[in-house]
């Protein structure tokens, strides 16, 4: 996979619309408890569980939400993005995996959540892997009558 730099000016297909802006803004304050332990729970700000990039214009103090990881984005105002994403924003197309089309993969750190164990990624995982090793060659390398098999 190939990754290119590109500027928010270059990436006006991520910005908000009006609708998402108001939504954004009614979201801001909301509060909400999550259980983080079997007796405790915790306050988190429901603005921040969305991935959104605020760039504020220094000049007119106007504000423009984009649908980017805020973790992604440099100092100079520019984030590396994968060529199918790159082709889709050249057309003016909004890409298929991305946070504007809702796919989202977060970041728990943003809202002060502890990073998840294996069984517990395994609870909330949409789909479950199940595999099994099988060695189905002897170490008896004398050994050539493989009629039978023990597992
Ligand atoms: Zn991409």
């Amino acid at each position: 996979m190939i990754y290119k730099e590109r500027s928010l000016d270059e990436l006006g297909v991520l910005k908000y619309t009006e609708n998402q802006t108001v939504n954004r803004n009614i979201e801001m304050g909301v509060k909400v408890l999550v259980p983080i332990s079997e007796n405790e729970w915790k306050e988190i700000d429901v603005s921040k569980i969305r991935s959104t990039y605020l760039q504020q214009n220094e000049t007119n103090g106007e504000r423009m939400y984009y649908h980017l990881h805020p973790e992604f984005i440099d100092n100079e105002e520019s984030i590396c993005i994968c060529s199918n994403c790159c082709s889709a924003i050249a057309k003016d197309k909004i890409p298929e995996l991305s946070i504007a089309n809702g796919v989202d993969f977060g970041d728990y750190n943003r809202i002060g959540l502890t990073k998840l164990n294996e069984y517990e990624m395994s609870i909330i995982a949409v789909v479950s892997t199940y595999f099994k090793i099988i060695k189905i060659t002897t170490n008896d390398v004398r050994r050539n009558n493989f009629s039978c098999s023990k597992f």
